[in-house]
Protein backbone atom coordinates (compact mmCIF):
# COMPACT_ATOMS: atom_id res chain seq x y z
CA UNK A 1 0.00 0.00 0.00
CA UNK A 2 1.20 3.74 -0.64
CA UNK A 3 1.74 5.58 2.17
CA UNK A 4 -0.39 8.24 1.17
CA UNK A 5 -3.97 8.50 1.84
CA UNK A 6 -5.91 9.39 -1.31
CA UNK A 7 -9.04 8.71 -3.46
CA UNK A 8 -9.56 8.95 -6.93
CA UNK A 9 -13.09 9.04 -8.16
CA UNK A 10 -13.54 7.44 -11.66
CA UNK A 11 -17.84 8.68 -13.08
CA UNK A 12 -18.61 8.06 -16.30
CA UNK A 13 -21.66 6.38 -18.18
CA UNK A 14 -21.92 2.83 -18.70
CA UNK A 15 -19.40 0.96 -20.74
CA UNK A 16 -16.63 3.37 -21.03
CA UNK A 17 -14.34 1.16 -19.33
CA UNK A 18 -14.31 2.57 -15.73
CA UNK A 19 -14.10 -1.04 -14.19
CA UNK A 20 -11.13 -2.61 -16.37
CA UNK A 21 -9.46 0.51 -16.20
CA UNK A 22 -9.85 1.65 -12.68
CA UNK A 23 -8.88 -2.37 -11.61
CA UNK A 24 -5.85 -2.13 -13.66
CA UNK A 25 -4.64 1.45 -11.95
CA UNK A 26 -5.42 0.05 -8.60
CA UNK A 27 -3.01 -2.75 -9.59
CA UNK A 28 -0.78 -0.55 -10.97
CA UNK A 29 -0.77 1.65 -7.34
CA UNK A 30 -1.47 -1.12 -5.19
CA UNK A 31 -4.55 0.66 -3.89
CA UNK A 32 -7.87 -1.10 -3.85
CA UNK A 33 -10.41 -1.03 -6.40
CA UNK A 34 -14.23 0.22 -5.20
CA UNK A 35 -16.93 -0.95 -8.21
CA UNK A 36 -19.76 0.67 -6.81
CA UNK A 37 -22.12 -0.07 -9.56
CA UNK A 38 -21.90 -4.13 -8.49
CA UNK A 39 -23.43 -2.94 -4.73
CA UNK A 40 -25.93 -1.72 -7.01
CA UNK A 41 -26.78 -4.59 -8.79
CA UNK A 42 -26.74 -6.54 -5.77
CA UNK A 43 -30.34 -5.13 -4.83
CA UNK A 44 -30.93 -5.25 -8.46
CA UNK A 45 -30.76 -9.29 -8.16
CA UNK A 46 -32.34 -9.29 -4.71
CA UNK A 47 -35.13 -6.88 -6.64
CA UNK A 48 -35.73 -9.24 -9.62
CA UNK A 49 -35.63 -13.04 -7.33
CA UNK A 50 -38.57 -11.48 -5.38
CA UNK A 51 -40.19 -10.54 -8.09
CA UNK A 52 -40.13 -6.63 -6.88
CA UNK A 53 -40.85 -3.96 -9.28
CA UNK A 54 -37.83 -2.18 -9.06
CA UNK A 55 -39.23 1.22 -9.54
CA UNK A 56 -41.69 0.64 -6.79
CA UNK A 57 -40.32 2.40 -3.91
CA UNK A 58 -41.88 1.34 -1.07
CA UNK A 59 -41.36 -2.33 -1.86
CA UNK A 60 -37.87 -2.02 -2.45
CA UNK A 61 -37.15 -0.21 0.98
CA UNK A 62 -39.00 -2.93 2.52
CA UNK A 63 -36.75 -5.32 1.00
CA UNK A 64 -33.84 -3.20 2.21
CA UNK A 65 -33.23 -4.90 5.87
CA UNK A 66 -33.30 -8.18 4.85
CA UNK A 67 -30.15 -7.73 2.96
CA UNK A 68 -27.30 -8.78 3.93
CA UNK A 69 -24.29 -7.05 1.22
CA UNK A 70 -21.00 -8.36 1.23
CA UNK A 71 -18.24 -6.99 -0.58
CA UNK A 72 -14.82 -8.66 -0.45
CA UNK A 73 -11.93 -8.86 -2.43
CA UNK A 74 -9.95 -11.59 -2.94
CA UNK A 75 -5.98 -12.96 -2.83
CA UNK A 76 -5.77 -11.43 -6.76
CA UNK A 77 -7.99 -8.05 -5.83
CA UNK A 78 -10.82 -8.99 -7.48
CA UNK A 79 -13.77 -7.86 -6.19
CA UNK A 80 -16.29 -10.49 -5.15
CA UNK A 81 -19.81 -9.72 -4.11
CA UNK A 82 -22.20 -11.54 -1.69
CA UNK A 83 -25.76 -11.97 -0.94
CA UNK A 84 -27.26 -12.78 2.15
CA UNK A 85 -24.02 -15.28 1.79
CA UNK A 86 -24.12 -16.41 -1.25
CA UNK A 87 -21.42 -15.24 -3.53
CA UNK A 88 -23.99 -13.64 -6.71
CA UNK A 89 -20.41 -12.22 -8.36
CA UNK A 90 -21.36 -13.59 -11.52
CA UNK A 91 -25.12 -13.47 -11.23
CA UNK A 92 -25.00 -9.58 -11.03
CA UNK A 93 -23.15 -9.82 -14.68
CA UNK A 94 -25.82 -11.44 -15.97
CA UNK A 95 -27.54 -8.64 -18.46
CA UNK A 96 -30.92 -8.72 -17.11
CA UNK A 97 -29.82 -7.19 -14.08
CA UNK A 98 -28.54 -4.39 -15.61
CA UNK A 99 -31.86 -2.47 -15.85
CA UNK A 100 -32.93 -3.52 -12.08
CA UNK A 101 -29.76 -1.93 -10.96
CA UNK A 102 -30.62 0.94 -13.28
CA UNK A 103 -34.04 1.33 -11.73
CA UNK A 104 -33.48 0.42 -7.54
CA UNK A 105 -30.58 2.81 -8.26
CA UNK A 106 -32.75 5.85 -9.01
CA UNK A 107 -34.38 5.30 -5.45
CA UNK A 108 -33.20 7.61 -2.95
CA UNK A 109 -33.14 5.33 0.16
CA UNK A 110 -31.48 3.30 -1.99
CA UNK A 111 -28.73 5.22 -2.32
CA UNK A 112 -28.98 7.00 1.17
CA UNK A 113 -28.45 3.68 2.45
CA UNK A 114 -25.33 2.59 0.54
CA UNK A 115 -23.89 5.98 0.58
CA UNK A 116 -21.79 5.56 4.40
CA UNK A 117 -20.82 2.20 3.30
CA UNK A 118 -18.88 3.50 -0.22
CA UNK A 119 -17.14 6.16 2.48
CA UNK A 120 -15.98 3.96 4.75
CA UNK A 121 -13.74 2.21 1.91
CA UNK A 122 -11.81 5.69 1.16
CA UNK A 123 -11.62 6.42 4.61
CA UNK A 124 -9.92 3.43 5.34
CA UNK A 125 -7.59 3.01 2.87
CA UNK A 126 -7.02 4.30 -0.58
CA UNK A 127 -9.08 3.86 -3.03
CA UNK A 128 -9.67 3.90 -6.46
CA UNK A 129 -13.62 4.09 -6.56
CA UNK A 130 -16.08 3.97 -10.07
CA UNK A 131 -19.53 4.58 -10.45
CA UNK A 132 -21.71 7.58 -11.64
CA UNK A 133 -21.81 9.67 -8.60
CA UNK A 134 -18.53 9.12 -6.61
CA UNK A 135 -17.03 12.56 -8.05
CA UNK A 136 -20.24 15.03 -7.16
CA UNK A 137 -21.70 12.94 -3.88
CA UNK A 138 -20.05 9.97 -2.35
CA UNK A 139 -16.55 11.43 -2.44
CA UNK A 140 -16.86 14.84 -3.19
CA UNK A 141 -13.82 15.62 -1.50
CA UNK A 142 -11.65 13.30 -3.29
CA UNK A 143 -7.86 14.31 -4.44
CA UNK A 144 -8.57 13.40 -8.12
CA UNK A 145 -11.60 13.35 -10.05
CA UNK A 146 -12.00 11.47 -13.36
CA UNK A 147 -14.60 11.02 -15.60
CA UNK A 148 -14.25 9.00 -17.92
CA UNK A 149 -16.22 8.69 -21.36
CA UNK A 150 -16.72 7.30 -24.76
CA UNK A 151 -18.94 7.44 -28.04
CA UNK A 152 -22.14 5.73 -27.22
CA UNK A 153 -21.39 3.65 -30.58
CA UNK A 154 -17.49 2.85 -29.45
CA UNK A 155 -19.49 1.60 -25.51
CA UNK A 156 -21.87 -0.56 -27.95
CA UNK A 157 -19.12 -2.30 -29.85
CA UNK A 158 -16.97 -3.33 -26.75
CA UNK A 159 -19.62 -4.25 -24.87
CA UNK A 160 -20.68 -6.42 -28.03
CA UNK A 161 -17.27 -7.73 -27.98
CA UNK A 162 -17.30 -8.26 -24.32
CA UNK A 163 -20.84 -10.47 -24.36
CA UNK A 164 -19.44 -12.37 -27.39
CA UNK A 165 -16.04 -13.55 -25.38
CA UNK A 166 -18.95 -14.21 -22.69
CA UNK A 167 -20.67 -16.98 -24.99
CA UNK A 168 -23.55 -14.55 -24.64
CA UNK A 169 -23.66 -12.37 -27.99
CA UNK A 170 -26.41 -10.20 -28.54
CA UNK A 171 -26.84 -7.81 -31.51
CA UNK A 172 -25.32 -4.67 -31.76
CA UNK A 173 -28.92 -2.48 -32.32
CA UNK A 174 -30.37 -3.76 -29.45
CA UNK A 175 -26.93 -3.41 -27.34
CA UNK A 176 -26.47 0.41 -29.07
CA UNK A 177 -30.49 0.96 -27.71
CA UNK A 178 -29.50 -0.18 -24.12
CA UNK A 179 -26.65 1.95 -23.46
CA UNK A 180 -28.34 5.21 -24.54
CA UNK A 181 -31.84 4.14 -22.29
CA UNK A 182 -29.40 3.41 -19.84
CA UNK A 183 -27.44 7.04 -20.23
CA UNK A 184 -30.45 8.43 -20.57
CA UNK A 185 -32.11 6.88 -17.45
CA UNK A 186 -28.37 7.47 -15.47
CA UNK A 187 -28.47 11.09 -16.26
CA UNK A 188 -32.10 12.24 -15.78
CA UNK A 189 -32.78 11.07 -12.61
CA UNK A 190 -33.75 13.18 -9.87
CA UNK A 191 -31.04 12.00 -7.43
CA UNK A 192 -27.55 11.94 -7.85
CA UNK A 193 -27.55 12.23 -12.09
CA UNK A 194 -24.59 10.88 -13.66
CA UNK A 195 -22.74 14.54 -14.02
CA UNK A 196 -19.06 15.40 -14.46
CA UNK A 197 -18.39 17.08 -11.21
CA UNK A 198 -17.00 20.82 -12.02
CA UNK A 199 -13.19 19.69 -11.38
CA UNK A 200 -13.57 16.38 -12.84
CA UNK A 201 -10.55 15.26 -15.74
CA UNK A 202 -12.32 14.50 -18.61
CA UNK A 203 -11.24 11.42 -20.15
CA UNK A 204 -12.49 10.13 -23.54
CA UNK A 205 -11.17 7.19 -24.86
CA UNK A 206 -13.67 6.82 -27.72
CA UNK A 207 -10.04 6.67 -29.51
CA UNK A 208 -7.41 5.39 -27.28
CA UNK A 209 -6.58 1.95 -26.78
CA UNK A 210 -6.64 0.28 -23.23
CA UNK A 211 -2.99 0.79 -22.72
CA UNK A 212 -3.32 4.60 -24.16
CA UNK A 213 -6.32 5.13 -21.50
CA UNK A 214 -4.73 3.39 -18.81
CA UNK A 215 -1.62 5.82 -19.23
CA UNK A 216 -3.77 8.91 -19.18
CA UNK A 217 -5.40 7.94 -16.21
CA UNK A 218 -2.35 7.01 -14.05
CA UNK A 219 -0.80 10.52 -15.61
CA UNK A 220 -4.08 12.08 -14.59
CA UNK A 221 -3.41 10.81 -11.01
CA UNK A 222 0.35 11.30 -10.67
CA UNK A 223 -0.63 15.00 -11.77
CA UNK A 224 -2.48 14.93 -9.13
CA UNK A 225 -1.20 12.88 -5.69
CA UNK A 226 2.51 11.25 -5.01
CA UNK A 227 0.98 8.00 -6.18
O1 LIG B 1 -21.63 0.42 -13.45
P1 LIG B 1 -22.73 -0.58 -13.53
O2 LIG B 1 -23.33 -0.70 -14.88
O3 LIG B 1 -22.37 -1.90 -12.96
O4 LIG B 1 -23.87 0.00 -12.58
C1 LIG B 1 -25.14 -0.60 -12.47
C2 LIG B 1 -26.19 0.50 -12.29
O5 LIG B 1 -26.00 1.11 -11.02
C3 LIG B 1 -26.11 1.61 -13.34
O6 LIG B 1 -27.16 1.53 -14.25
C4 LIG B 1 -26.22 2.89 -12.55
O7 LIG B 1 -27.49 3.45 -12.75
C5 LIG B 1 -26.14 2.51 -11.10
N1 LIG B 1 -25.05 3.16 -10.39
C6 LIG B 1 -25.31 4.33 -9.74
N2 LIG B 1 -24.35 4.93 -8.99
C7 LIG B 1 -23.14 4.40 -8.91
C8 LIG B 1 -22.83 3.21 -9.59
C9 LIG B 1 -23.81 2.61 -10.34
O8 LIG B 1 -26.41 4.84 -9.81
N3 LIG B 1 -22.23 5.01 -8.14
Amino acid sequence: MSEKHYAVAVDGPSGAGKSTLAKAVARELRIMYVDTGAIYRVIGVAAQRRGIDPGDEAAVVSLLPELEIGLRHGEDGLQRMYLNGEDVTDTIRLPEVSMYASAVSALPPVRAYLLEMQRKFAREQSVIMDGRDIGTVVLPDAAVKIFLTASAEVRAKRRCLEQEQRGTPKPYDEVLAEIEQRDYNDSHRAIAPLKRAEDAALVDTSDLDFEQSKALILKTIRERVDA
